[in-house]
């Protein structure tokens, strides 16, 4: 085979306690998944999920015990953090219902759906895509992923994340309004979901803005920590 030019490298992950890499294929995030972070954002009740995706180059893939960096990115004044859990997906599948979703899983690693959030409201309120909010190169930092069997109970993990050591958001994964397993069923009936996929599954209340030099400190009991700064 050969190409017209050199081929983008595939994206891939670190895997705690194994030398082979996850390769990653898409990433799709879900919206407004926690209660909290949906009346901060001015939405209440209990919506179906929704979903919007990033390409993969978007990710930031930091090793475990290092200090990664993303670009402040252009065009925005208000650069929003929203720390996640992330489920990486091993097994593909569509039309998955939520009692079989575990089997679907490869592991979970830390992550941060970084934001153009003034960008991204702009779009909502001309009821266009978020894609320049959400989809922008580097939006996507990435901690070590951990195969599902070692990530301990994940469904009860704390979540937060911490700005030049002090708490900006802090909460439990047991707060999801839709969890990781619901979160699969609905997104398997939309797409196929294929080995490689990560599933960014929202963030909890707390999110707020970060500039140049600040450092982000992502964490999930159980998971090594992410740690980013903000070149
Ligand atoms: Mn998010």
């Amino acid at each position: 085979m050969s190409y017209v030019f050199t081929p983008a490298p595939v994206v891939s992950v670190p895997v705690v306690g194994r030398a082979e890499r996850f390769p990653a294929r898409r990433i799709y995030c879900v919206g407004r998944n926690y209660v909290e972070h949906a009346k901060e954002m001015g939405f209440t009740g209990r919506e179906p999920p929704f979903f919007f995706l990033k390409p993969t180059d978007a990710l930031v893939v930091v090793p475990e015990g290092e200090t990664g960096t993303m670009a402040y990115p252009s065009l925005t004044k208000d650069f929003h953090h929203e720390i996640e859990l992330v489920a990486a997906i091993g097994t593909g599948g569509k039309n998955i219902k939520a009692a079989d979703a575990k089997k679907h899983i490869f592991g979970y690693a830390v992550g941060l759906d970084m934001t153009r959030r003034d960008l991204q409201g702009d779009m909502k309120k001309q009821g266009r895509p978020w894609c320049i909010g959400k989809a922008f190169d580097q939006s996507a930092p990435i901690g070590p992923i951990v195969p599902a069997a070692q990530a301990g109970d994940i469904e009860n993990a704390e979540i937060s994340l911490q700005v030049n050591g002090q708490d900006r958001q802090r909460s439990t994964v047991a707060k999801l309004i839709w969890n990781i397993a619901e979160t699969i069923e609905h997104l398997s009936a939309a797409w196929e979901l294929q080995p490689g996929d990560l599933i960014y599954t929202g963030t909890p209340e707390g999110v707020a803005a970060v500039v140049s030099g600040d450092t982000l400190v992502g964490r999930v009991a159980g998971l090594p920590e992410l740690r980013v700064k903000v070149a």
